[in-house]
């Protein structure tokens, strides 16, 4: 048999964790990196967090799954919690965050169903998007290496240029009902909306009774300094897709909507069988006691200044650098060369990155870091640029 036993989807690099601890991983042999990807914008509390820990444990011990045919005080109450703290006055709670943009999408969808618009069923997204590697989630973006091998796709989605309000504006018609963006663009390579494009968006969506649905799956969560990216941008969606982070490292995501926006997903119309068990609530609950705190999330901004700052210092010292990009801690240096080999090599100085589009390295490290993982990350870097040798095109 040449086929390995896990289907070879990913090309997994020579990285294998056995353990966490704060902002370092270690391998069975003890070798040990600096961790400034985070399992991509999941681990926010970094690992092996004791609060984190304890409270999984804790609800694993009492009750880890019960089926959402029966009454669930523990999502009541995470639910109560993340209204409080948001826009939202309802919400799904997924596994994953392409279930969780699923569900934004149909909530989208039954939105106009149940409002009489049934022909409102497409949505505009933008170029370079990610919303996860479902059938509905490929189809909603314009990246090639998603959708090659799996067309035909629904078009359901029409992808215009990203930060373009113009374009976007443009193409409404009467098929069109709504929006689908990333407050900051991550695996296109860490770009923030700009401020009038988001707030354009909204305005349209205002106008021309269509809602907006923004996929906060990477960006949210404590990521940009506020616990939602879009509090940075004065506006409130209607529907917004949450994972990663709130479950600091427990697989867990959610749709979040307002009332209005819910009113087609009624009893009957969506599902899940593991979606918002204890044991998931009990993770989000944990990680929102660390990461809703106001002073928490101060603490991020001023950590992200120094870290920017930090990496804005260093890059006229090396011309494989371009410049540095970004909102909080979801930070990205753009390259004058491949990213993903320099993301390889870079492994090899004992850290850990993410490379994106655009030749962009991400840098999302633990929101916990300190002063000194900031220091080492820039000397790790430092040194990975140092000695880089740019791949001669062939
Ligand atoms: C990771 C990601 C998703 C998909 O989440 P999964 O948990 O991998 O399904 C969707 N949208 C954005 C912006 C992401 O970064």
């Amino acid at each position: 048999m040449a086929i390995s036993p896990l289907m070879p989807v990913y090309g997994r690099c020579e990285v294998a964790p056995v353990r966490g601890e704060g902002a370092y991983l270690f391998d069975a042999d003890g070798n040990k990196w600096l961790d400034f990807a985070s399992g991509i914008a999941v681990n926010l509390l970094g690992h092996g967090h004791p609060h984190l820990t304890k409270t999984i444990q804790d609800q694993a011990a009492r009750l880890m799954h019960v089926s959402n045919l029966y009454g669930s005080p523990q999502q009541q109450a995470i639910a109560e919690r993340l209204c409080a703290l948001t826009f939202a006055d309802t919400m799904f709670f997924t596994n994953s965050g392409a279930e969780a943009l699923e569900c934004s999408i149909k909530t989208a969808r039954a939105y106009h169903y149940a409002t009489g618009n049934p022909q409102k069923f497409r949505m505009i997204t933008f170029s370079n998007a990610f919303h996860g590697r479902t059938l509905a989630t490929i189809s909603a973006t314009n990246q090639e290496k998603m959708r090659k091998g799996f067309e035909p796709l629904p078009d359901w989605f029409h992808v215009l240029p990203f930060n373009d309000l113009a374009a976007a504006e443009a193409a409404i018609d009467d098929s069109i009902g709504g929006f689908l963006v990333e407050p900051v663009q991550g695996e296109g390579g860490i770009r923030p909306a700009t401020q009038e494009f988001l707030q354009g968006l909204r305005a349209l969506a205002d106008k021309h009774g269509l809602l907006l649905v923004l996929d906060e799956v990477q960006c949210g969560v404590g990521r940009t300094g506020t616990l939602f990216a879009h509090e940075q941008y004065g506006i409130t969606p209607d529907i917004m897709a949450i994972a990663k982070g709130i479950g600091g490292g427990f697989p867990v995501g959610a749709c979040l909507a307002t009332e209005k926006a819910a009113a087609g997903m009624v009893v009957g119309t969506h599902g899940s069988t593991y979606g918002g068990n204890p044991l998931a609530m009990a993770a989000i609950g944990a990680v929102l006691d660390v990461v809703a705190q106001p002073q928490f999330l101060a603490d991020v901004r001023e950590k992200s200044q120094r870290l920017r700052a930090a990496l804005e210092q260093m890059i006229p010292n090396h011309d494989l650098f371009d410049h540095v990009r970004g909102l909080g801690l979801m930070l990205g240096i753009k390259l004058n060369a491949d990213s993903r080999a320099f993301v390889n090599h870079a492994r090899s100085f004992g850290i850990l990155t993410v490379a994106a589009g655009d030749n962009v390295v991400r840098i999302l490290p633990p929101l916990t870091i300190g002063e000194a993982e900031i220091r080492e990350c820039v000397e790790k870097l430092s040194a990975a640029a140092a000695a880089f040798q740019v791949p001669q095109a062939a």
